[in-house]
């Protein structure tokens, strides 16, 4: 049974290893990122509510998130393990996901944390081009990450929850050392 949390900035890799893992594993990959992104093109209620932070490289506000959150982790696929890309990204998310795991998850959680430097960063992230990878966003995610996401790190570390991973080498190497760390 899987459960894996992936930290880390933007643009470390975090959803192309969740997506090759969950492969790997068939268990589904939740990327809030992705969901979001899904609900802006077809313009649902929470597309639309999200919208102008995903713009603007702000983080959506944590009740939307949470929600969303709570309602993809209560579908029947679910049971067998979930890898979380995106979430949670800040500490008040993170007591959101604590509660609701204490209700139906008696063993832990990993937490995988992608280090990678911020020059590659930004040159992965400029190459992506997607519509919120432009300069001036970018440069205000990497922040964002900086003051409310790079906390969790000491607090899983605190919890001996947090595995970390160069990031910064072959996308084959990433996903071996990650698989190791989570099932060895
Ligand atoms: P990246 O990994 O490049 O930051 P994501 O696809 O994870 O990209 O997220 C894109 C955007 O979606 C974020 O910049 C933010 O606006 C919003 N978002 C995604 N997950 C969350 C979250 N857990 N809380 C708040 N906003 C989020």
């Amino acid at each position: 049974m899987t459960r894996l949390i992936f930290l880390g900035p933007p643009g470390a890799g975090k959803g192309t290893q969740a997506e090759v893992l969950a492969n790997h594993w068939s268990i589904p990959h939740i990327s809030t990122g992705e969901i979001l992104r899904q609900a802006m093109k077809e313009r649902s209620p929470l597309g639309v509510k999200a919208q102008s932070y995903v713009d603007r490289g702000e983080l959506v506000p944590d009740q939307l998130v949470q929600d969303l959150v709570e309602e993809r982790l209560n579908q029947p696929d679910t049971p067998s393990g979930w890898i979380l890309d995106g979430f949670p990204r800040n500490v008040s998310q993170a007591s959101f996901l604590d509660e609701l795991l204490q209700k139906r998850v008696p063993d832990g959680v990993s937490v995988i944390n992608l280090e990678v430097p911020d020059e590659v960063l930004i040159s992965r992230l400029l190459g992506r081009g997607r519509k919120d990878d432009t300069e001036e966003v970018i440069r205000r995610r990497l922040e964002v990450y900086r003051e409310q996401t790079a906390p969790l790190i000491d607090f899983y570390r605190e919890r001996q929850q947090l595995k970390s991973v160069d990031g910064n080498q072959s996308l084959e190497k990433v996903t071996a050392e990650v698989q190791k760390l989570v099932d060895p």
